[in-house]
């Protein structure tokens, strides 16, 4: 059965493959770049980033000697940075540990920083050939529905289970090209909700389609809703330049953002909180509106201030910046709206 599920997966994909740049090459880095940036992030999102950050980092040596902020910069809008700051440690490390050769198996893969066992997996047999499988949400999806498993994929016993069934569809004969395959099925065919089984290859095997509950699966754990965090967001300006600061905590770490205050408040009770955060006394405070992010765990209310800043130094850690000196900075997208204000204000300063 594992065979005959390959072959009208191969055939399938061979007439209606997804045409990408990061298919039909033989380059490591290649696939663990795309790889990386298509983590929760969707294919039309990932061209244009994948092509100018080959461009630019055409050699994981290339990307290994750059800086960080290099990197980040070109990954802005694209999300979940630690992603970012994982695959330039990463290329350090197969740099400096494997002498600048990706390595071939799952088990060395794996001690690469950022690389967990689906990128292990898609590198491994897309690049190298390796019959290994990449379990990522749409193959787990794919391959619980097809194999008929109706118990909750959280639970570890079940999760092997899953991937064990994975492994056995893997081809000894074009495994990545296979692996290609049900991602690509479970994206497009395959996929959330209602799929649509009479455009399938694998119907007549697949046993949620015979038992006639394929939408019933698969069983996910029940996710945790991200918590609504309330935000004042001031953008403080001073002879033509606005207050930011990198950020250290590990959410957005090395991101610039503007000064953020925790709660609503008032545009009276607003400068004692900014004299707090930056050590800076503030007037002509002005309402500039408000703006909403929805993280994977967090969704921020954001409510946006002009304001002045009376002369004084801030705090250690925040800087004043010009509009150039702002365009050069790492602005995570939960700050698109304070920046196209900041931008509009400075551009006018
Ligand atoms: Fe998914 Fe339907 Fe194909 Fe089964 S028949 S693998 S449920 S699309």
């Amino acid at each position: 059965m594992p065979d005959s599920i390959s072959r009208a997966l191969l055939t399938w994909y061979d007439d209606h493959k997804r045409i990408l740049p990061w298919r039909d090459i033989s380059n490591p880095y290649a696939t663990w770049v795309s790889e990386t940036m298509l983590q929760q992030t969707r294919v039309e999102t990932v061209l244009s980033y994948y092509k100018r950050f080959l461009t630019v980092f055409p050699t994981v040596e290339a990307l290994a000697a750059a800086e960080e902020a290099e990197v980040l910069k070109l990954w802005e809008g694209l999300g979940y940075y630690s992603r970012a700051r994982n695959l330039h440690a990463g290329a350090r490390q197969v740099v400096e540990e494997f002498g600048g050769v990706i390595p071939h198996t799952t088990e060395e893969l794996s001690k690469i920083k950022g690389i967990g066992p689906y990128t292990a997996g898609a590198i491994a047999s897309i690049a190298y050939g390796v019959p290994v499988p990449a379990v990522d949400g749409n193959v787990i999806r794919v391959v619980s529905r097809l194999r008929g498993i109706r118990e909750n994929v959280g639970v570890p016993s079940v999760r092997r289970e899953l991937e064990k069934a994975a492994a056995e569809l893997v081809p000894g004969d074009r495994p990545g090209d296979f692996n290609q395959a049900l991602m690509d099925l479970g994206s497009g065919v395959c996929v959330p909700g209602t799929p649509d089984c009479a455009a399938c290859p694998l119907r007549e095997m697949c046993c949620a389609f015979e038992e006639g509950d394929p939408e019933e699966l698969p069983q996910l754990p029940r996710k945790t809703p991200p918590k609504p965090l309330d935000y004042d967001v001031c953008l403080i300006v001073q002879d033509g330049r606005v207050l930011m600061r990198q950020r250290t905590e590990t959410m957005l770490n090395g991101l610039w953002v503007y000064p953020m205050v925790e709660g609503h408040h008032s545009v009276k009770g607003l400068p004692a909180q900014v004299k707090k955060a930056t050590g800076l006394t503030v007037t002509a405070i002005q309402d500039a509106g408000e703006a909403r992010h929805v993280f994977t765990h967090q969704i921020w209310n954001m409510h946006l201030y002009i304001m002045q800043a009376d002369a004084g130094a801030a705090r250690t850690g925040w800087q004043f910046v010009t509009l150039d000196e702002m365009h050069a900075l790492t602005i995570p997208t939960a700050m698109k709206a304070a920046k196209a204000c900041a931008e509009k204000l400075l551009g006018r300063a």
